[in-house]
């Protein structure tokens, strides 16, 4: 028996939600990587595959271990990563936040994502005494979020995935709080908001994901929050520092009152960040929240590294080529396959779908025959500093033999 499965066999008794592995089965993808670095992975049995999928869920777009960011991350584990008080990198990433966000003063950090979105909402209620939260896409696994299923069960399973929209686990008491808008339907948040005069402590969205913004709607956006004396939080862990170096705000010319960041800024290393107007960021100081990891040291070196690293080398440039390659590739293949695809997306976050019966099947043994041929990928392409053009030429030949496979099945 393998190693991986192996370890597969005993993951399924220790750790929910892994499958007891097949006998003879290999899956779509390995299940336990070894070794990562630049555009490539190891799984536990020695195979290689070029990493075309997520590259660790988004975090590493410099490629996986890049060299820069991880001699600050060493130099901070030598130095003693967690200390009784505040280390100098938080403040020198503090001020390259603010600068390239001018709108912003200060600055929290926290370690994930959901942390710091979940802190976000926390900074608007205190600054606004208010409770409501009007959001369109999915923020956080935390009860103010998950809560919305209890109040409308469709909200959720539309911005996370169907299956979670009963919030199970999640108190009933706090259902009704946040209420979802649709994304590009301004129109929507308005009479959301209009629903509940003076209830909304903000409005959270993502400026963008898989659709572009309509003219206008961001901007309206902006408009309404103000209007109805509510925070607008721009939340920028999956866009950050994806279309230039800060927020895809800055690319949509909108100024948000808080910001939340996690993922791309810190190149594979738990980091996150809320910034903000300093009247609002002040308001925390009301409220309590606090984690004792929210001062370790890694996280602050890490993305003090990556964030420079984008300005130096205009890594959103790369990332828009290499997105735009692989959705001309995967519509061109497609094309020739005789298949029919739905590409959607900003090029650095690419997203290719099947259009069928079973969407699911085809793309299961989209995964299956690519790991095969040595690439892993799915669903979801996020282009790294690490894809070369070859990387994106090699890709698209193997995607191409898949297709018509798929388009013969
Ligand atoms: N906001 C957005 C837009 C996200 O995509 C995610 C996670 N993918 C989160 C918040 C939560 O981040 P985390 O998984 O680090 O808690």
């Amino acid at each position: 028996m393998s190693t991986g499965h192996d370890l597969q066999r005993r993951a399924s008794r220790r750790l929910p939600g892994i499958p007891e592995p097949e006998p003879g089965h290999v899956g779509p993808r390995p299940l336990f990587i070894a070794r990562s670095k630049g555009a490539e992975t190891w799984d536990v049995d020695g195979r290689r595959y070029v990493d075309m999928s997520t590259s660790g869920t988004g975090c590493n777009v410099l490629g996986f271990a890049d060299p820069e960011v991880e001699e600050a991350v060493v130099r901070a584990v030598h130095d003693g990563p967690m200390a009784s008080v505040l280390q100098p990198a938080d403040v020198e990433l503090a001020d390259l936040l603010c600068e390239l966000h001018p709108w912003a003063d200060m600055v929290r950090y926290a370690r994930a994502g959901s942390d710091a979105t979940s802190l976000a909402i926390r900074i608007a209620r205190t600054y606004t005494n208010r409770e409501r939260v009007a959001f369109c896409g999915y923020h956080s696994w935390h009860d103010w979020y998950m809560s919305a299923g209890h109040a409308q069960p469709d909200a959720i399973d539309r911005f996370l995935q169907p299956g979670f929209g009963d919030a199970a686990g999640v108190p009933r008491a706090a259902g009704g709080l946040a209420v979802p808008f649709h994304y590009n339907d301004a129109s929507e948040l308005e009479q959301v908001l209009r629903a509940s005069p003076g209830r909304f402590a903000a409005v959270i969205l993502e400026p963008v994901r898989n659709t572009l913004p309509e003219p206008g709607f961001l901007a309206r956006v902006r408009e309404l929050a103000s209007e109805h004396g509510a925070v607008l939080i721009a939340d920028e862990v999956m866009a950050g520092f994806r279309l230039g170096p800060g927020g895809a705000h800055l690319a949509y010319g909108i100024e948000p009152d808080l910001a939340v960041f996690s993922k791309a800024i810190s190149n594979g290393h738990p980091m996150s960040a809320v910034i903000g107007r300093e009247a609002i960021m002040r308001a925390q100081l009301r409220t309590f929240a606090y984690s004792t990891y929210w001062i370790e040291g890694v996280g602050p070196a890490a993305a003090v590294a990556t964030i420079k690293k984008y300005v130096r080398e205009r890594v959103h440039d790369h990332l828009r080529a290499r997105g735009e390659a692989v959705q001309a590739g995967w519509r061109a293949a497609a094309a020739r396959a005789g298949l029919a695809v739905k590409v959607e997306g900003i090029p650095p976050l690419s997203r290719l779908s099947f259009v069928h019966d079973d969407p699911a099947r085809l793309m299961d043994i989209y995964g299956a025959r690519m790991a095969e041929q040595g690439f892993l990928a799915g669903e979801r392409y996020y282009p790294t500093l690490a894809h070369t053009e070859d990387h994106v030429r090699d890709y698209l030949a193997a995607t191409e033999r898949v297709f018509h496979e798929l388009r013969a099945s």
